[in-house]
């Protein structure tokens, strides 16, 4: 029986079962072979988004330079049309400035000692081998270069955080199979007595929220900024650069602060989310990419804005972004596939998703200091 016709009889199985009629479910382009053997268990179907676009949106980046027309995969209503309006504004203003600063994910294994005091003869021993133990990461990747492990001890606890760069992939398969083989190694050649516990001890930290990732990053670390002039908030944000600051202010840090959050920020969330869905990211990485900092400062007359997220974990190769939707939504961005050399695409990406964040947070942080919020989602959200 072929994949497709595993997907048919499933789909029909649960249509007879809960007596549900699958017909939008089971409507689709992808390429079930592809999909069953790389992104997906038990498949019936799909579950589609609507895709809408917003820009252009100015980048001056490292690799990402010129106009780019950003995919947004999501059901809220008025987000892209947000978005849009602070393309708009970036692009009038001469565009954003992005950075990548650092460039690497990481998997913090769990190793178990009787005690303290074998903990760290073990984390000893760990130091001492580290160049053979990255030679082992080597043997189950071409792309991975592990650049350092560091190491944390609690009673006889040990975790190894393994961090690296993983070229164009987000890295999270590729750097699990060659730390859980490299650790494989540590046990069997160890001296002491140790056990490998854990392919993740949650020091990696993936998927929750952490200060940890926010404070010394995770995938791609990325900072976005630009002067926007007074004329340009005024006619295009409907605001003044003086109410934006003291809404952020507020908002931002105290708001957060009080909140206990490490979302310093309107809404990074929202499209990390639109554009992750959209072009084949792992979806749950919008738990890290919600962290970071959008700050807001009077200079001059001028609005100066900037996003800083510690956390944006993007690949071009490898999960979902070989699926035919999300593949052409990587071709719009001309960042589809693998770079020359590896790595350049991903960290392209990583530009212009930080370049669409700030836009998100100038026209969200624009729509509340002019009290169009509410109006806005009235109209755009509700049919
Ligand atoms: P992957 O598809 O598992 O691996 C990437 C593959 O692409 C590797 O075989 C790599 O070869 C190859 N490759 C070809 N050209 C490349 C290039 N230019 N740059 C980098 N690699 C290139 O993808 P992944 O990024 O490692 O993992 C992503 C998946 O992991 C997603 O589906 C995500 O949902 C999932 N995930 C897994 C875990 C976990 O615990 N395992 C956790 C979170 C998410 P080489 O390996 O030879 O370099």
């Amino acid at each position: 029986m072929g994949p497709e016709e595993a997907v048919n009889i499933r789909r029909e199985a649960i249509e007879k079962i809960t007596g549900t009629k699958l017909e939008n479910i089971g409507y689709y382009s992808l390429d079930v072979k592809r999909s069953t053997a790389r992104n997906i268990e038990n498949m019936i179907g799909v579950a589609q988004v609507p895709m809408g676009i917003a820009g252009p949106l100015k980048v001056n980046g490292e690799l990402a330079k010129g106009e780019f027309y950003i995919p947004l995969a999501t059901t809220e209503g008025a987000l892209v049309a947000s978005v849009n309006r602070g393309c708009k504004a970036l692009t009038l203003s001469g565009g954003a400035n992005v950075l990548v600063l650092e460039d690497k994910i990481t998997r913090g294994v769990l190793f178990k000692a009787p005690n303290a005091l074998e903990a760290k003869k073990f984390v000893n021993w760990v130091m001492e081998n580290e160049k053979r133990i990255i030679e082992k990461t080597k043997e189950k990747s071409r792309h991975l270069k592990i650049r350092r492990i560091r190491h944390w001890i609690v009673g006889g606890n040990v975790w190894l955080r393994f961090e690296g760069e993983t070229g164009d992939a987000m890295g999270m398969n590729m750097i699990t199979i060659a730390s859980e083989h490299a650790c494989s190694w540590i046990e069997e050649n160890y001296p002491g007595k140790i056990t490998f516990l854990a392919a993740s001890g949650n020091m990696c930290i993936d998927k929750k929220p952490s200060a940890l990732n926010m404070i010394t990053g995770r995938g791609k670390t990325v900072i976005a900024e630009a002067v926007i002039p007074r004329d340009i908030v005024e006619r295009v944000l409907k605001t003044t650069p003086e109410n934006m600051v003291d809404v952020a202010y507020r908002k931002n840090l105290i708001g957060s602060a009080l909140a206990g959050s490490y979302g310093f920020n309107a809404h990074f969330a929202n499209i990390i989310a639109a554009m992750y869905i959209a072009l084949g990211q792992d979806v749950a990485h919008v738990v890290e990419g919600s962290h970071g900092f959008s700050l807001f400062e009077v200079q001059g007359k001028d609005l100066y804005a900037s996003v800083t997220l510690p956390a944006v974990q993007v690949g071009t190769v490898g999960g979902g972004t070989g699926l035919g939707t999300q593949r052409e939504a990587l071709e719009i961005l001309g960042v589809a596939g693998g770079g020359n050399p590896p790595g350049i695409n991903a960290r392209k990406l990583a530009e212009i998703v930080g370049a669409t964040v700030l836009a998100g947070e100038l026209s969200l942080i624009g729509a509340l200091a002019a009290r169009h919020l509410g109006k806005a989602h009235q109209e755009l959200g509700r049919g």
